[in-house]
């Protein structure tokens, strides 16, 4: 590995002026689980990596009566040792559970995953259709971005680079609804999605109609897509199979994978029809509690 410079700034104004400074020749560093494979193979070159675990604002997180409010370097293996994010984010759950294995989850968070923009990354399809926002902030102060406009490229975020994700805000479920997250490995090992999706629903009180629904597909594009149509599809429409059925199709349709070592496109394409089927068919059960 190349020799670098560390930072370890006590405070986000701190974390904030070394990147006004630094430019790209600063990475940020939460769990490092990415960046530091990154490093090892020459893929990331930074002159300073900043360590932002020291500072809490990236740590806390509150999960209240308006959601949860994540900082960004908060792991998976916290996020699923409290009930209350187990009981409230069932899909957030099934995505950091999924991410590496163990000893991966006590240091990845779920602002890394995020911010690696990875078209594969299992957490950003699930924070897609929980209608997350990024708080994003910089030398020109604080902006919210959906999530769904975070990732542009794969590796390649919107942020500038003297900008940085303070934290993730997940709104707190409406009545009768329900997400959930799956994704396909060809084995039971760790590996990353050859496909992958979540959806969310909210359904009717009696729980016979979609009222609304988000659908958001990994591994099958350059970034994470937020296949919007697909969902908006059942707006309205009857908690049918035959709807199920009609928004896979469109889901597959938003897909645009590509052949590569782990799947072929035919593959990919049947994987994100069945994927969005049983993930939509779990969101209903779950919204019906
Ligand atoms: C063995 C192994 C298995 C893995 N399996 C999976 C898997 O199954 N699914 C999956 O999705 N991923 C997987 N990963 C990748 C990785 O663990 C996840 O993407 C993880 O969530 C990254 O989080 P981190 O905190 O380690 O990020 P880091 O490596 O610290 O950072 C990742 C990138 O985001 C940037 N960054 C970090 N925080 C911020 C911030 N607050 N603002 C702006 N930029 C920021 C960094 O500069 C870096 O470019 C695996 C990795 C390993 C080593």
């Amino acid at each position: 590995m190349h020799s670098f410079d560390f930072a370890t700034p006590a405070s986000v104004s701190d974390a904030v002026a070394i990147l006004a400074k630094e430019g790209s020749n600063a990475r940020l560093l939460a769990g490092g689980t990415d960046l530091l494979i990154g490093m090892r193979v020459g893929r990331a070159t930074p002159g300073l990596v900043v360590d932002i675990k020291q500072i809490p604002e990236f740590q806390q997180y509150t999960l209240d009566d308006k959601g949860l409010q994540l900082g960004s370097a908060v792991t998976c293996r916290t996020l699923y040792e409290d009930a209350g994010v187990v009981e409230t984010y069932p899909a957030l759950i099934e995505s950091a559970r999924i991410i590496g294995g163990m000893q991966t989850q006590g240091r990845a968070s779920i602002g890394g995953n995020l911010c690696n923009a990875a078209p594969s990354g299992d957490s950003i399809p699930t924070l897609i259709v929980l209608g997350a926002t990024a708080k994003v902030i910089g030398p020109g102060g604080e902006r919210d971005v959906l999530v769904e406009d975070v990732c542009v490229a794969p590796g390649r975020t919107s942020l500038a680079e003297n900008e940085l994700v303070l934290s993730i805000d997940i709104p707190a479920p409406v009545a009768n609804s329900g997400a959930c997250f799956q994704r396909f490995i060809p084995r039971n090992e760790m590996d990353i999605a050859v496909a992958s999706v979540a959806s969310s629903v909210v359904l009717s009180a009696d729980g016979s109609t979609f009222e609304s629904a988000r659908i958001s597909l990994g591994a099958v594009g350059p970034t994470p897509i937020f296949a919007e149509e697909a969902g908006n599809l059942l707006a309205g429409k009857p908690a049918t199979e035959a709807s199920i059925q009609e928004a896979a199709d469109a889901a597959e349709a938003a897909a645009t994978p590509i052949n590569d070592m782990r799947g072929t496109i035919e593959q990919r394409n049947h994987l994100i029809n069945v994927l969005t089927k049983r993930t939509l068919r779990e969101a209903v059960a779950r919204a019906k509690g």
